[in-house]
């Protein structure tokens, strides 16, 4: 086996485009975390970078998927195939059913919300225009969505849906070899989102909860099964799983995306100042009254560009959340809007 590659907590990571998979180690088995996103090229390579450690296909005895956004479940389909079970927290189970469409199962309930909190219509038509010529650029081909960001993956990346065969629940625990890796339920980045915790050697493998140097954006997601479907409040799920994680005796992180780090009290803090910052903007903002939260919004980010609108919306409702949880603000029904007010 050769060894250059495997960390010195007997971990290989396997790099597919923007993403990082684990494999963890224990006496020539392995046990996934992730399944790596689904694009053109990427099983080869996956299966190439296994290969390289002396790893061959029938030596992975599981994968666990953190959570349902298709460039960490997109393989799923095809570790199944090999016969390879695929794990996951129970709570993500829904989730993995949307597929390619995690992201646009929600978008009529995200307009009529914007709608709700103030954002005008000619600004919703904007971010869809935006969004229409971004997916032309992909569709023509064009990776970086019309050259505005670099490209995170060589091409497109697909999401078929599919059932995971074993469900888990917080603290059960994945066995491979002699080693342990405990499921830390960890809502937030999406509502049935986990990370994998190794007790013994303080790895966590924190999906999109910690990323060293950047800040996830919270989501939107909705429970189709509430009528009508209810908006779960990600970013104080999220900010309560970060410190869930925190309590944790992690020594190093393996993130799915980017650099792995041994840096984690500093991250964990970069993550906190993030949001106590914001918070502390939005609650000087509503000290001149009632407003919007589009109002707010603009305060946050006054030369917003109307791409970035669903995702800056996304970060101040997450971040009004946290202050209403804490009965910090409160919201008002006017009519057919919602105004927050400080308290
Ligand atoms: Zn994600």
């Amino acid at each position: 086996m050769s060894s250059a590659m495997i960390t010195e907590d007997g971990i290989l990571p396997i790099a597919l485009g923007d993403n990082w998979v684990y494999a963890v180690i224990s006496d020539g088995e392995a046990a996934l975390v992730d399944a790596g996103p689904d694009f053109d090229g990427a099983w080869d390579a996956l299966v190439a970078q296994l290969a390289a450690a002396g790893l061959s296909l029938g030596d992975v005895r599981s994968v666990f998927v953190t959570h349902a956004h298709i460039d960490h479940c997109g393989l799923a389909h095809r570790w199944q195939d090999q016969g390879i079970p695929v794990a996951a927290w129970s709570q993500e189970a829904p989730q993995f059913l949307h597929g390619r469409n995690i992201i646009g199962y929600q978008t009529q309930y995200v307009f009529q919300a914007l709608a709700r909190m103030g954002v005008p219509q000619e600004r919703v038509t904007g971010f869809i225009e935006e969004r229409e010529k971004m997916r032309a650029a992909f569709r023509a081909g064009d990776d970086t969505g019309g050259g505005r960001r670099r490209a995170r993956w060589p091409g497109l990346i697909r999401g078929t849906p599919f059932k995971p065969d074993q469900l888990l629940e917080d603290g059960e625990e994945i066995a491979v070899g002699r080693r342990r890796l405990r499921m830390v339920a960890a809502p937030g980045h999406t509502p049935g989102n986990a990370v994998l915790f190794e007790q013994e050697t303080g790895a966590l493998f924190s999906g999109d909860q910690l990323i060293p140097g950047s800040i996830p954006n919270p989501g939107w997601h909705y429970d189709l099964s509430a009528e009508p479907p209810r908006r779960f409040r990600s970013l104080p799920a999220f900010v309560a799983s970060l410190e869930k994680v925190g309590a944790l005796d992690v020594r190093r992180l393996y993130p799915g995306h980017g650099e792995r780090s041994d840096a984690v009290e500093a991250e964990l803090d970069r993550s906190r100042r993030h949001y106590t910052k914001r918070q502390r903007q939005l609650r000087e903002a509503l000290e001149g009254g009632l407003a919007t939260p589009y109002e707010l919004m603009r305060v946050l980010f006054p030369r917003l560009p109307d791409r970035r609108l669903w995702q800056a919306m996304a970060e101040v409702v997450g971040q009004i959340d946290a202050l209403v949880e804490r009965g910090e603000a409160m919201e008002v029904e006017e009519g057919q809007l919602v105004r927050i007010r400080g308290a």
